[in-house]
């Protein structure tokens, strides 16, 4: 019999206050386990199967057999006699870069110049620009930002445009593989059952560039904290593990021109008409809050989910300790979702 049983280095555990998970950050997934397998996984790296067992008083043998035989065979770990040649992943992270994601709104009364806010991020190598437009002036507004964005170091620019505003001759930027706009997504659409079906065999909308919701998409919407909207990844997973991944390095600009940590948060860190991004990312006011992660917020610090979820709800300190503004539908200490 082997001595140890040992997690994949990229299989990794995360204990809630009730339940559980195995992250399998390679294979973008994870399982749930009970708090106490939790407790026997702490184990394995410096305990033999036998020591872990003889800890329990014997009175766990026959599970600690089953589930180490079931996280074999699902591939999240295996048995050796040399647990020490199987290093724990290096969860550091780093990034070069102060911005890495802007949102922008652009409404009819613009109060701020837009391509010159495009203009500076790609300077500041932000790499992704989400738009969000209820301008009429739909198509100069779309070739200044192909203009400010042609060549930039920006990657991705999304538009979100309401159904009233949406021409299909718009896709044509999607077509120019110099631009950067590479997805629409179209909001506040009518019948979306309908709309769907419409444009079921199109190819921007089965590769996901064109995308229709029925939903209204203003300042004030938040993304929906669901299963569905976990991010599993390597880079999102250490990322968590310093910051608060949905605010960390983004940068919103209102209509009025104000910056904001988030569009939906109230609190402004001046306005672009009289200070560059460049001076924003020094205010330590402004980025303060891009370094409190799931672990220092009440109620997500007990959550299995803090390292793969991203909630994008402001944040406040009350002079103990930091809460979440936005209610969450999930409950660690009861282990439940709120159905809707
Ligand atoms: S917001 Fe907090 S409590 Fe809710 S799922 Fe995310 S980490 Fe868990």
């Amino acid at each position: 019999m082997n001595r140890f049983f040992n997690l994949y280095s990229n299989c990794i555990p995360v204990k809630g206050s009730e339940e559980s998970i195995i992250i399998d950050l390679q294979n973008t997934e994870h399982i749930n386990v009970p708090n106490l397998l939790f407790d026997v996984l702490r184990k394995t790296r410096t305990h033999t199967i036998d020591e872990i067992k003889n800890f329990y008083n014997n009175s766990l043998d026959e599970g600690i057999d089953q589930y180490f035989s079931y996280l074999k065979d699902i591939g999240y770990g295996f048995f050796t006699d040399h647990v020490e040649m199987f290093p724990e992943l290096n969860l550091e992270w780093y990034s070069p870069l102060k911005v890495n994601s802007a949102i922008l709104e652009i409404h009819e009364d613009c109060k701020y110049d837009f391509n010159s806010a495009i203009k500076e991020l790609s300077s500041l190598a932000c790499s992704s620009i989400q738009i969000r437009m209820s301008h009429p002036d739909v198509n100069n507004i779309l070739s200044g930002i192909l203009d400010a964005t042609r060549k930039s170091r920006i990657r991705n620019v999304e538009i979100f445009l309401p159904e009233s505003l949406y021409e299909e001759h718009y896709l044509k930027y999607l077509d120019d593989i110099e631009n950067r706009i590479n997805t629409f997504v179209i909001h506040s659409v009518k019948d979306e059952i309908l709309t769907q079906d419409l444009y079921k065999n199109y190819k921007y909308h089965i590769d996901h560039k064109l995308i229709f919701k029925s939903e209204t998409i203003n300042s004030a919407t938040t993304d929906h904290i669901k299963m569905e909207n976990f991010i599993i990844n390597m880079e999102f997973f250490t990322e968590a593990q310093q910051c608060n991944v949905a605010l960390n390095r983004k940068i919103c600009i209102d209509n009025e021109g104000n910056f904001k940590n988030f569009l939906a948060h109230k609190s402004i860190y001046g306005n672009f008409r009289n200070k560059s991004i460049t001076e924003l990312i020094e205010d330590r006011e402004f980025t303060r809050k891009w370094f409190v992660n799931n672990d220092s917020i009440e109620i997500c610090k007990d959550c299995q989910f803090r390292y793969i979820c991203f909630n994008n709800s402001d944040i406040e300190f009350n002079g103990h300790s930091w809460q979440k503004v936005n209610e969450c539908p999930f409950d660690p200490y009861t282990n439940l979702w709120k159905t809707e």
